[in-house]
């Protein structure tokens, strides 16, 4: 990783294909989203294959990148850089955004920058909220962590210790008979249930699990408890499990701010539980609007220009991806001082 001069400056392109979404921003000062063209693999059955969503993105990446100049009305000479998400996420995913990006910078002689997906949440919530340095519950297929900068780093200070909330509602909605993604089908449905059935309550410290639900929701939906019911008693019982975690954190931390990203963000019900318990502390919450919750690419344009004006860049021959990189071992020199 190279942290030499800027040089030209100018809206950056960022790549986004860390799971299901394919997606390319062009942002510029202020976070300005001059494009964004993104598109979600939808398997016909089941949940995510890795290889078949990677074929999806290669396919549709070209697309992406065309749609997304256009809509700016940005010509290639005039990018700063190209920013790709390098993890974590599938393997295969990342790989397909990597090629696209690494031909890009070739092309058109433009540096490399790569970014990680859960910085660039936070990062993209952070602009849009206008809070200095707020706590970010991440809740995303794959992820659920509170995250919280401090000496350097973005730290977990907490996680899901097997499924992430994202892929459990998903997982829950396939077995109730519904079709991927489960979420948002799992939000309308909760809305007409009114019972409240107990389910695990899993929070170690400032840790969740989620695996001890998913196999009670299981065994109550084959006992007979109404879908509606039972979509509203994980709801709540979930999102309490989240927003006692993020208020554990607030408090240990001391902080006061919180902002929420990742597709789970999306739901009504959850925005409301952190926002009244924020509220209640005195503090402040910001859920940024959904197309900036869901994984996108201009949350890694963004991320990749903060991070490219602060020297980052890396050559193509050592751009590979990290299926399994950690929050707190990259470097966000933009945050230094
Ligand atoms: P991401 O991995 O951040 O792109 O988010 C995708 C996840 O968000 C999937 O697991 C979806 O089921 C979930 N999701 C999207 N919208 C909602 C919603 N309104 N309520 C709960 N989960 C949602
Ligand atoms: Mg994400």
């Amino acid at each position: 990783m190279s942290t030499g001069e800027a040089g030209h400056t100018g809206p950056v392109l960022g790549i986004e294909s860390t799971a299901h979404t394919a997606s390319v921003g062009i942002v510029e000062d202020g976070a300005r989203v001059l494009g964004l063209a993104s598109d979600m693999y939808r398997p016909p059955a089941g949940g995510i294959h890795p290889r078949e969503a990677a074929n999806h993105h290669v396919e549709l990446l070209p697309r992406l990148v065309r749609q997304a100049l256009d809509a700016a009305h940005v010509d290639p000479a005039e990018i700063e850089a190209v920013a790709f998400a390098q993890g974590p996420g599938l393997g295969p995913c990342l790989r397909a955004g990597a090629t696209v990006a690494r031909m890009l910078s070739l092309a058109w002689s433009k540096p490399l920058v790569p970014v990680n997906h859960c910085v660039a949440h936070v990062e993209i919530a952070r602009v849009l909220s206008g809070l200095e340095d707020p706590l970010l519950l991440y809740a995303s297929g794959g992820n659920t962590q509170v995250i919280a900068y401090g000496r350097g780093r973005y730290r977990v200070l907490g996680e899901t210790l097997d499924i992430g909330i994202g892929n459990f509602l998903d997982k829950l909605w396939i077995e109730l008979g519904g079709t991927f993604p489960g979420g948002p089908a799992l939000e309308l449905e909760a809305r007409q249930g009114s019972e409240l059935v107990e389910l695990p309550y899993s929070v170690h410290g400032m840790d969740v699990a989620f695996s001890g639900m998913l196999t009670a929701a299981i065994t109550y939906h084959r006992r007979g408890v109404a879908r509606p019911d039972l979509a509203y008693s994980v709801e709540s019982t979930a999102y309490a499990m989240l927003t006692e975690i993020t208020e554990r954190a607030l408090a240990h931390r001391r902080r006061d701010a919180v902002v929420l990203g990742g597709g789970v963000a999306c739901n009504e019900r959850l925005r409301t539980m952190v926002r009244t318990m924020v509220e209640e502390r005195g503090g402040t919450m910001f859920a940024p609007p959904r197309a900036m919750c869901v994984d996108n690419g201009a949350m890694i344009a963004w991320t990749g220009r903060m991070a490219h004006r602060a020297g980052v860049s890396v050559p193509v021959e050592s751009s590979a991806v990290e299926p399994r990189q950690r929050t707190d071992l990259v470097p966000t020199p933009w945050r230094a001082g």
